[in-house]
């Protein structure tokens, strides 16, 4: 049961409350139970918040929204999806899994432009005048390329929260991208140095942080050096390169942690050992923590190591497909 309360806020003298305007049972992607349904007349939303539009086949048969018109019976849009995934039909809704997903307008990666946010849809074309837009929707539309790419991009543009890229600096110090999660869910990707990039490392940084945003949204905290050491062992399997690994704080460590990540990034199955000898070993072994004068012992010297069993980069083995 989806019930929708409405933001008309009605006050009387000591008491205040709120009117139900819906009251809802849905069958899966939003065809409403019979006889299971209360409506206020002014209210024009229905499942999933997609405005109904009752004169096209009765009521609650035919939703819309900017981006699709769909028929909750069918569970078929009518337009082809503007955002067409390869791995579902252009007519599909909700990717055919509405509990997994929700999709209001249909477009939750936004990158800033000139003048405000473009929403991402994968494989789109820029033709605007800012690089940071282009430059950043062509690293996207090469990494939804590679399958892992496609995956990570996919959750991200097809969830409810929003995730946006931005032409800012990271956080962490030296490191000069960063992720900051929303406090509601989704967040801040800051990418603001990828014009000084080579292609290659635009690839690994952006695809880096997505994978912080994926681990987020897939209920994996992004700020711990399991989720560091997930997102490296991802961006380097879009290069299929070990390029960055350069020394950490310890010959030692060093040697641990790159043998670690460079058995990882060739085997075709997840292994928790070396997944946690690289975790154990990324502090004293990476040169991503190594101190600078914002960190005395590396930016990522906070973080905590915690015990998981199934880490989600556990899901994209192999991490180099042929
Ligand atoms: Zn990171």
């Amino acid at each position: 049961m989806l019930a929708v309360v409405s933001d008309n806020i009605n006050l009387d003298q000591d008491s205040n409350w709120a009117s139900v305007v819906n009251m809802t049972d849905y069958y899966p992607f939003g065809l409403a139970m019979d006889g299971r349904t209360e409506q206020d007349s002014s209210y024009r939303y229905g499942f999933n918040a997609q405005e109904k539009v009752d004169e096209i086949k009765g009521p609650g048969n035919h939703y819309t929204a900017e981006f699709w018109e769909y028929d909750p019976k069918v569970v078929h849009r009518w337009n082809l999806d503007p955002r067409p995934n390869p791995s579902s039909s252009s007519y599909a809704i909700l990717q055919g899994s509405p509990i997994w997903y929700s999709d209001h307008l249909g477009d939750t990666i936004k990158i800033a432009g000139t003048g405000g946010f473009i929403n991402y849809s994968p494989g789109m074309k820029h033709e605007g005048e800012n690089d940071f837009a282009s430059s950043t929707i062509n690293t996207l539309n090469e990494i939804f390329e590679k399958d892992g790419g496609e995956t990570v991009l996919s959750r991200l543009s097809n969830s409810n929260n929003v995730y946006s890229i931005l032409d800012e600096g990271g956080g962490a110090g030296t490191a000069s991208f960063g992720f900051q999660k929303g406090e509601n869910g989704g967040g801040k990707i800051k990418a603001g140095s990828i014009l000084g990039l080579e292609n290659l490392s635009r690839v690994e940084k952006l695809g880096h942080e997505l994978f912080h945003g994926y681990q987020f949204e897939r209920g994996q905290d992004p700020y711990t050096i399991n989720s560091e050491v997930g997102a490296n062992l991802f961006g380097q399997s879009l290069v299929a390169g070990f390029g960055g690994m350069a020394p950490g704080q310890d010959p030692v460590a060093t040697t641990k942690y790159h043998d670690a990540s460079i058995e990882l990034l060739l085997s075709t199955e997840f292994d928790i050992k070396q997944y946690q000898q690289a975790v154990s070993n990324f502090k004293m072994g990476s040169s991503k923590n190594l101190p600078n004068n914002k960190y005395p012992n590396g930016p990522y010297s906070q973080f905590p190591i915690v015990n998981l069993k199934k880490p989600i980069i556990s899901e994209f083995f192999p991490l180099l497909k042929d």
